[in-house]
């Protein structure tokens, strides 16, 4: 990256993260002026706003990059803004789940940043579509979306890891695991009680690695589908999740793919990212490489005893 290949846009979301992450911005934006790089500086209004905004440094013939400060939310809208365009971006995770950024081996600190932006190793991301919204990362339906439902009505701002425990504990004992129809590629897959996740990259929340495989740049969906009619069943996968031995389960189907449709008699809700996703029935497709993206250098993703730890730092 050279100052004269044109100014760096920075987008910022002010209203995630946590004051340590605000620092970290602060000071690598201190840190590509002192390199001699203009930065132009754009705070976010709405997630609609970010995606704007992206899309007009994408059109920019002297903008060089994008960078995004924010959770999954504005980089999931800024990478929509920035489809099809040749300019790269970079993450500055200030989310409370950072999901992709985990995915990619990015960490909070201003050591990270740099050698990131310095090291200039770039990769392609897929982006997801669920009916016609667009997701990063992952996406469920049943279980997960009736949390993120939950939180989603009790949120006012910034969330943290605590705001998911009440609606995990009061999701646990109200689910009654519905029927769900999936069909991959036109053809039905699996039609039963269960819980279903798909998406893009390898690590759910807390870095449970549901789609284990998943690649974020190989232009396939991977879709994990568990049966399971019960708590303790819910419970046995879980544990098998966290074990990484949930593919070889009889009742779990595991699959890579570039088309899936997911309906129910129910009105069951579904999340992409953490935020709360469109209506059943649900289509969802991916479209390959869609931004190049800076990953750390050896940058792999965050795994879950890392995770929980963070929680508590
Ligand atoms: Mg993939």
């Amino acid at each position: 990256m050279n100052p004269q290949n044109g100014y760096i846009s920075l987008i910022i979301n002010t209203s995630a993260g946590a004051s340590c992450e605000k620092l970290t911005v602060k000071k690598f934006i201190e840190y590509l002026q002192q390199k001699g790089f203009k930065v132009k500086i754009d705070y976010t209004e709405s997630l609609s706003h970010a995606q704007e905004l992206a899309a007009q440094s994408a059109v920019k013939y002297d903008c060089s990059m994008v960078i995004v400060a924010g959770g999954d939310g504005t980089i999931r809208e800024v990478v929509h803004g920035l489809e099809g365009s040749d300019k790269p971006m970079m993450l500055l995770p200030c989310g409370t789940e950072n999901l992709l950024a985990n995915e990619l081996g990015y960490k909070t600190t201003l050591k990270n940043a740099i050698s990131t932006f310095e090291a200039e190793v770039l990769r392609p991301l897929d982006l997801c579509k669920a009916n016609d919204k667009f997701f990063t990362s992952v996406g469920g339906v049943g279980f997960d979306g009736e949390i993120v439902k939950l939180v989603d009505m009790q949120r006012k701002g910034n969330i943290t890891h605590l705001h998911y425990f009440w609606p995990i504990w009061q999701t646990f004992w109200s689910y009654d695991f519905p029927k769900i129809t999936v069909e991959v590629e036109n053809e039905t897959v699996f039609s039963d009680c269960g819980i279903v996740i798909f998406g893009s990259i390898s690590r759910y929340a807390l870095g449970l690695p549901i789609l284990q495989i998943a690649d974020y740049s190989d232009g396939l969906l991977d879709l994990c589908i568990y049966r399971c009619h019960s708590k303790p069943h819910l419970l046995k996968h879980s544990l098998m999740t966290t074990l990484k031995s949930h593919r070889k389960s009889k009742n779990v189907i595991y699959k890579q793919c570039k088309r899936i449709k997911i309906y129910s008699d129910s009105p069951l809700k579904t999340e992409l990212d953490g935020d709360p996703g469109p209506e059943l029935p649900l289509e969802v497709t991916i479209i390959p490489q869609a931004v190049k993206i800076l990953v750390p250098p050896q940058g792999k993703p965050v795994g879950m005893r890392r995770r929980i730890f963070r929680i508590f730092e």
